[in-house]
């Protein structure tokens, strides 16, 4: 019979129906393929015995040679417990059963040699092993043992119905012998010769029943490698074919505004990166392929500046550009900052948002559609469907992580072309994962900072230090220096947080009493122009201190502050906190940033905070973020689908999906429709990948 790998799992002997329903419904697997991307989680070593007196207590696995003595039944709390007393012969150790202690009692038999396996714990003076894997010594016997055998994942369900780890590896075996383990190759000659890899067949083989740690590793690289092969593969093809399908407008010319911006204008040198990205920005605009282009760089780093002269380049060829920031307020900073530029050089300007007043908005809708205004700066209100652009040819999204995807594919339909896009982010993702995440988008950099910044300075300080912070306060406020103190809110207990912004509030009001300081409050409950009028009056130095919640979080500029103090700082994530720090540090004065706890705190958020007083670049406190929550929580991967690797990791492995992602790049240069006979085999493999596995749809 030939055994095709979409056979359905029941067919495989040894499966049957029950179980192909519970390996369906608990592992999703469905064909003899599925099965054999079953990959372990880890191997032990199933070639050492312990003695029982060379058990340690570190509560790691072992392997037992022994018999049962004795059985009782132990009353507990909840029911009862079954504990078996097992010796051998240098002592004696227990094993316990909290269910299925029926089947046990009439399964296994007192003065028989017996193999266990499991984790020990030390519990009242002994050894005990809680829910053993047992198997009589002959049976034992029976079976090839490696110094590396395969755990694979299970779950409760799967364990309580017997289908255990000997189980699954006997199902896999089954599996082996059938296929006679001959499975087509999946990459062509040239890689794997370039990479030394091992057959497709060798590496399936090697990760199941490993033959040596070194076919172990070699077989785990090889899968690994194909697997973020295939995955950058599909980026990088939708990329392609977005470029040369989705047409964009072409600024062919670089003119007057942008011209006599850099010559006369430019209120400091550009930075190195800032140059860099301009270029790569600019060779996009000039293609006739849309732009689609997502810019990375941390807080401070001069995203705005960039944004604009990207703007200038639309205008110099006639054409409208929008500029959409998340928050009423940085909308509004982002237009004052720019009407400054825009008049000196005589382009109409607009700012649109929810307060906008009906008469106004009517005058802007009115200005895009007959073309006379040029630059439309605002909030979500730009997405309206009476916003009509004349000719929109660059929409700049300022902090993209607010934004969802069906909202910026909204600014895309309000054209017959699609707008160049250039996305700005200050939550730096860190290279390895969007390079899997946007591996779609191409991505700039700006990794630099403007010279003559002072590193700000974080430190720690605990709730009851906070006499001492209030004294530093006052130091600095004597200096003529402006301070943010901010409080969390977290949607699921705003009330609480509400509680404690205002205590806070009226202990610092207490602290800090008129005449001799004026104090600011910023809160999400606040109407919009009430909020205005409030961060009006702190950027304009008319207040101390301004105390808020993180509405403050993105892109507020006010260079005279240069005290940032975050309460509560062990509730925030490290994105946020950086975010945070952000705020101060853009003017000439030493910054500072305190981070304020109570003194307990979990292994995690002592993690963060080190890290924030270790590190101020965006993109290492990135990389711990991503430790430390795992991929999936970092925003916008969520829905990507692409994490759900079954043997890469994204985090350890990264050096693997450079290698992947250089290889499809090169083998789509040479052979952008992989039509060559040598890539047939990767051709194929990627029809029948995305088949099953489409990752097209995630991105905008
Ligand atoms: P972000 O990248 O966080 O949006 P901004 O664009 O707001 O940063 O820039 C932060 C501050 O740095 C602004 O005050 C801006 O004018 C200033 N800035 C930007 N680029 C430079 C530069 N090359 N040299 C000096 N200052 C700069
Ligand atoms: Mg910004």
């Amino acid at each position: 019979m030939s055994v095709n790998l979409q056979t359905p799992i029941d067919y495989l002997k040894g499966v049957g129906p029950n179980r192909a329903d519970l390996l369906r419904s608990e592992l999703g697997i469905h064909t003899y393929q599925d099965l054999i991307n079953l990959f372990p989680n880890r191997y032990i070593d199933r070639t050492k015995y312990y003695k029982i007196n060379q058990l340690q207590r570190n509560n790691a696995e072992v392997q037992v040679i022994g018999q049962i003595t004795s059985f009782r039944e132990v009353a507990q709390k909840r029911g009862k417990r079954l504990v078996a007393e097992f010796r051998d012969d240098t002592g004696l150790m227990e094993l316990v059963w909290f269910r299925g202690q029926k089947w046990i009692r009439e399964s296994l038999k007192t003065g028989q040699p017996y193999v266990i396996f499991g984790k020990t714990n030390w519990f009242n003076g002994k050894f005990s092993m809680p829910h053993p894997e047992i198997e009589l010594l002959s049976e034992h016997e029976k079976n090839l043992r490696s110094a590396m055998q395969a755990i694979y994942p299970s779950t409760e369900k799967l364990s309580n119905k017997g289908i255990t780890n000997r189980v699954v590896t006997k199902i896999m075996q089954q599996l082996f012998l059938e296929t006679k383990g001959r499975y087509a190759e999946t990459l062509s000659d040239t890689i794997r010769g370039e990479l030394k890899l091992l057959s497709k067949s060798d590496a399936l083989f090697n990760v199941h029943f490993p033959k040596s740690p070194e076919l172990l590793s070699r077989a785990q690289f090889r899968l690994k490698f194909e697997e973020l092969f295939y995955i950058q593969l599909q980026l990088i093809l939708k990329n392609l074919i977005h470029k040369s399908k989705i047409k964009g407008f072409t600024f062919e010319k670089v003119g007057d505004y942008f011209n006599t911006f850099f010559k006369d204008y430019l209120p400091f040198d550009l930075t190195n990166a800032q140059k860099r990205v301009l270029k790569e920005i600019r060779a996009d605009l000039g293609s006739n392929a849309q732009m689609n282009r997502l810019l990375q760089g941390d807080v401070g780093s001069g995203k705005t500046i960039v944004g604009f002269m990207s703007m200038l380049m639309g205008l110099d060829n006639g054409f409208q550009c929008c500029l959409m920031a998340p928050t009423e307020i940085l909308s509004v900073q982002h237009y004052n900052g720019l009407l400054e530029w825009c008049n000196k050089l005589n382009i109409s300007i607009s700012l649109l948002t929810g307060s906008t007043k009906t008469s106004d908005r009517r005058i802007i809708h009115e200005n895009l559609e007959n073309g006379t205004l040029q630059i439309l700066i605002g909030t979500h209100a730009l997405l309206e469907d009476k916003v009509k652009f004349k000719n929109l040819g660059l929409a700049i999204i300022d902090e993209q992580h607010r934004f969802g995807v069906k909202q910026r594919s909204k600014l895309w339909h309000k054209n017959e072309l699609p707008p160049n896009v250039l996305v700005m982010t200050a939550t730096p993702i860190p290279r390895t994962l969007a390079m899997s995440v946007y591996g779609d988008l191409d991505i700039s950099i700006i990794d630099e900072l403007p010279a003559g910044r002072k590193p700000i300075k974080t430190v720690h300080r605990y709730d009851n230090n906070r006499l001492k912070v209030f004294r530093f306060m006052k130091d600095e406020i004597a200096k003529g220096r402006q301070i943010y103190v901010v409080y969390p809110l977290i949607q699921e207990s705003e009330k609480m947080d509400y509680k404690d912004l205002m205590d806070g509030y009226e202990s610092i009001s207490r602290e800090f009493p008129t005449p001799d300081y004026q104090i600011s409050i910023v809160h999400g409950k606040m109407k919009a122009e009430d909020k205005d009028y409030e961060m009006q009056r702190f950027a304009e130095g008319k207040t101390n201190i301004m105390v808020a919640t993180t509405v403050i979080e993105v892109g507020v500029n006010v260079p005279n502050a240069s005290v940032m103090i975050i309460e509560s700082a062990e509730r925030f994530g490290l994105s946020q906190l950086h975010q945070l720090r952000g705020r101060v540090g853009r003017g000439a004065e030493q910054s500072y940033c305190i981070l304020m706890t109570g003194h307990k705190l979990s292994n995690d958020s002592k993690t963060r905070l080190e890290t924030m007083v270790r590190s101020s670049d965006g993109f290492e406190i990135a990389e711990v973020d991503l430790k430390l929550r795992g991929p999936g929580d970092i925003m916008g991967t969520q829905q990507s689908g692409v994490l759900n690797l079954r043997i890469a990791d994204i985090v350890k492995d990264k050096d693997i999906l450079e290698r992947a992602r250089y290889h499809a790049k090169s083998v789509l240069k040479l052979d952008p429709s992989l039509a060559l006979p040598e890539h047939k085999m990767i051709l194929n493999t990627y029809r029948q990948m995305s088949k099953y596995r489409n990752i097209w749809n995630y991105i905008s």
